[in-house]
């Protein structure tokens, strides 16, 4: 049977998330200036384009249409809401999730949401969660690959893995303030390398920080296919062995491969078709990336050209992620 295709991997920025942070941003580091039909919005020194695809959910739905995309578990992506001081980053958190909570009431069988959440205050991101945790349609929670600098094993952040698990809700990392700004200047490396380096450096941290052994329930999904977790498992396993830093480790890092999540931007078929092998179809799920240049728009055909049996297939275009937000 032909599942819902399910993209976790969707961004969306509301128009009143993005009139908030025009309002109350400046001053704290936040801006937002429209340009030829692009609105440019920043925070912390962070930036991003975006054009109204991004926005309005008309147009979203037209596209998901046409893309045969069923679902679209919304989330937030760079600036993010990190960058801000923590009340400031409460309240654009909470207006996001207002946001995506009244999209999934306006669509129910096509959108839910991802949380924002002020991680840079964990206290009021817990206070966030138990919020978010009555607003229907938000079944997911989303987190920068660092937050401001800090690695995702740091202890304070703890009590939110905790409630996270708790709740049976997935966290969805994304690319964040990545890492080398500086040798990544040219050629747009700070996206094509910036990116899955930081997911790797992210990955290793929740790894070798102990954060999967404290919370086995916990599902995080790695974005673009894991970045370059799956490619440097060998090195991080061998060191495991090795060195006196990681004697800690009760498990080799490769132990923990299926503990992740992992969607299918990768833009090569050979290489999705390796992760799969190393993880299993069961922990491969669908993502495009929408609407940026640099995700697929075609993300459900990505999957079904894969030479795999058709309930491989089913089970990442729908079938995993009904799972990890509760439909299943
Ligand atoms: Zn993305």
């Amino acid at each position: 049977m032909q599942r819902s295709a399910i993209d976790l991997h969707a961004h969306w920025y509301p128009k009143e998330w993005i009139t908030l942070l025009e309002r109350d941003g400046a001053g704290h580091g936040g801006a937002v200036s429209r340009k030829g039909g692009m609105t440019h919005i920043s925070g912390g020194g962070i930036a991003n384009n975006i054009d109204d695809s991004f926005i309005d959910l008309d147009l979203r739905l037209a596209k998901m249409d046409a893309s045969k995309v069923d679902v679209h578990v919304l989330s937030l992506t760079a600036p993010m809401v990190h960058w801000a001081p923590p009340q400031l980053g409460l309240a654009l958190a909470q207006c996001y999730n207002d946001a995506a909570s009244a999209a999934h009431r306006r669509h129910p069988t096509r959108f839910y949401g991802a949380a924002a959440l002020p991680w840079q205050a964990p206290e009021l991101a817990v206070q966030e969660l138990d919020r978010c945790a009555k607003l229907p349609g938000i079944r997911a929670i989303y987190l920068g690959t660092n937050i401001n600098g800090t690695e995702l094993d740091e202890k304070a952040l703890w009590p939110v893995y905790e409630k996270a698990q708790a709740l049976g809700w997935p966290i969805l990392l994304h690319p964040l303030r990545v890492i080398g700004p500086d040798r990544t200047e040219r050629y747009y490396l700070k996206n094509l390398l910036g990116n899955p380096y930081d997911t790797g450096v992210a990955a290793a941290h929740l790894i070798f920080g102990g954060v999967q052994e404290a919370y086995p329930r916990l599902e995080v999904k790695q974005p673009h296919a894991g970045g370059t977790l799956i490619a440097l498992i060998g090195r991080l396993d061998h060191g495991t062995r090795v060195r006196p830093e990681l004697k800690h480790m009760p498990r080799l890092p490769s132990e923990y491969l299926r503990r992740f999540t992992y969607d299918t931007i990768s833009h090569n078929d050979q290489l999705t078709l390796n992760l799969v092998r190393m993880v299993g179809a069961d922990r491969v799920t669908l993502g495009s990336d929408y609407c940026f240049d640099m995700g697929y728009e075609q993300p459900v055909d990505v999957i079904q050209r894969l030479d795999l049996p058709q309930s491989d297939r089913d089970l990442m275009i729908g079938g995993n992620a009904a799972r990890l937000i509760g439909l299943a």
